[in-house]
This record gives structure tokens, sequence and C-alpha cells, in this order.
């Protein structure tokens, strides 16, 4: 399967093209997910000054418990909060 983007495609049809804009209007679509990045927050997660991973996309935070936030960004591509897909590079926050 090949993603595209509908709404650019449809500005390239020209209006009279009805059949073909039609189709473009009902093609099936998915929602594009957002791309983001763990950070470590070393002030805590608000209720606790334990270190915790925060989304950067959510802001949805958990402790990190036994794991480093490498461990985080190596382990869990996507916030199990909002679904963002995160990125593998080992970006420190504050940097
Ligand atoms: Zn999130």
């Amino acid at each position: 399967m090949r993603l595209g983007d509908l709404d650019a495609l449809l500005k390239l049809v020209p209006p009279e093209e009805i059949v073909a804009r039609m189709a473009i209007m009902n093609a099936p679509t998915v929602e594009a997910r957002p791309t983001g990045e763990w950070n470590e927050v070393e002030e805590g997660c608000g209720w606790t000054e334990i270190l915790c991973a925060e989304c950067s996309v959510c802001k949805s935070t958990f402790v990190l418990g036994e794991m480093t936030i490498d461990d985080v960004r190596d382990n869990f591509k996507f916030c199990s909060n909002c679904g963002a897909k995160m990125k593998g590079e080992k970006v420190r926050k504050n940097e």
C-alpha cells in the first residue's frame, strides 16, 4: 500500500473531472500518525522526583524505574497514550 496526500492530489485534478474528483474524495483514508520523541524529565513527573520519560507530543509521562531513557527509546517505538511514532534517535532534552 502506498500512502499519499489526497488533498494535494485533489488540487491537481481539474474541476471538470468530476468522476476522478469523486473517486479521490471517497478514497479510504488513515489518520496521519504524529512523530515525537522520548525526553527525560530530570525534575520528575510532577508527582515524584524520580526520573521520568515524557512524550514530546502529548506530554504524558511515566516513571523510568529500572530503565534508562535509552532503554525507553530503544523499546518503545510508539507512545501508548497518543500513538505517536517515536524517533529512535537518542536526543537529550535541553541540548
Ligand atoms: Zn504521546
